[in-house]
């Protein structure tokens, strides 16, 4: 076993180093490096708080991304949870758990990921916590928002005859995890959508803004799952034009050779796109949403999700919901 201590400066030397990469942000009156951080808040704005937790082996693999990109993408799926209300990210907290054979120079790989994947959205981290771990590498990412008094977009809040929309293409993060499950390598534009997902924060905040949205939610465990969260917090049904699921060429071509493939778009999970419901029909068209949204369906007074297929029968998807490597 190599000595891998030497390779691993002092804890408070590390956090010095993190302090000075993070910088400062407008909204920060003290980041890290004191007991808390202070933030400005102001009369009228409500604050957003998110934490997600993320373990090695469980949530990802290292063996499968660089730890640039495992820092991009924890800060990206907690930024979604701020998207997914129609909030702006502000402070993000850091802890880490870090096993020995982790060195100083991945460990700044990931935190140079994670501070790229925050100040893309004008977040900064405020602060978090450093702690050696005796078994898998632990990442735990709270991120805070804010959002105009009373315009976050909620679960609840879907009503009979509300069109549902969804952001982007579905299925491409679970069609790559598949396929490095089975040993193959993803096309680089399904590795960019499994290890670097891009939060829709932009367009949640146009909705938040324009209280065009209902509900919403972004899709972490498939879109089945997550839709089915909208209608149970709302009490209304759903009803999705199978042939409306966006889905990329990538996507598109490999169905080609397994049509089975299509519950990955539905059930695949980690797709980080928003879902919500509105009472407008054409938001689809409207060009100023900043991100490419499709009609999938609407909601319905009779309880449950049917998927209609183009020949009128019902679809039936053969995945449950998205539980990462189970
Ligand atoms: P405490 O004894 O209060 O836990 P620490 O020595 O752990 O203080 O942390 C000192 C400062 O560094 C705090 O502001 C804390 O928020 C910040 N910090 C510690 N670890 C991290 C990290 N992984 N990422 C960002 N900030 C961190
Ligand atoms: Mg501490």
């Amino acid at each position: 076993m190599p000595d891998t201590d030497k390779n691993n400066r002092e804890e408070f030397e590390l956090i010095r180093w993190i302090q000075r990469q993070a910088g400062m942000s407008d909204h920060l009156s003290l980041g890290i490096g004191d007991d808390c951080a202070i933030q400005t808040q102001f009369a009228d704005q409500d604050l957003l708080t998110s934490t997600d937790l993320l373990i090695e082996g469980i949530h990802f693999k290292r063996e499968w991304t660089s730890m640039f990109n495992l820092g991009r993408k924890s800060a990206a799926v907690n930024i979604s949870d701020i998207a997914a209300m129609g909030g702006t990210p502000q402070s993000l907290f850091l802890g880490l758990g870090r096993p020995k054979e982790i060195n100083d120079k991945e460990i700044e790989a990931f935190i140079s990921g994670f501070l790229s994947e925050i100040k893309t959205h004008g977040a900064a981290l405020a602060g978090g916590d450093t702690c050696a771990s005796p078994g898998p590498l632990m990442i735990s990412v709270t991120a805070q928002g804010t959002v105009a008094t009373g315009d976050a977009i909620c679960r609840q809040g879907a009503s009979y005859g509300d069109a549902i929309y969804v952001s982007g293409y579905l299925g491409d993060s679970a069609l790559a995890l598949s396929l490095l499950q089975k040993g193959q390598r993803p096309d680089r534009y399904l590795r960019e959508r499994f290890h670097t997902p891009s939060p829709r924060v932009i367009l949640g905040q146009k909705l938040s803004k324009r209280q065009l949205a209902t509900s919403m939610l972004d899709v972490s465990d498939g879109l089945l799952a997550d839709l089915g969260h909208i209608l149970v917090a709302s009490k209304v049904g759903a009803e999705l034009d199978l042939a409306q699921i966006p889905l990329s060429k990538s996507f598109q071509s490999a169905l080609k050779e397994d049509a089975a493939l299509i519950d990955l778009a539905l059930a695949g999970g980690e797709d980080y796109e928003l879902v919500f419901t509105s009472p407008l029909k054409d938001l689809d068209k409207q060009i100023n949403l900043d991100h490419a949204v499709t009609r999938i369906g609407i909601v319905s007074q009779t309880p449950g999700l049917r998927i209609r297929q183009v020949n009128g029968e019902i679809y039936q998807c053969q995945r449950g919901g998205f539980d990462h490597f189970a």
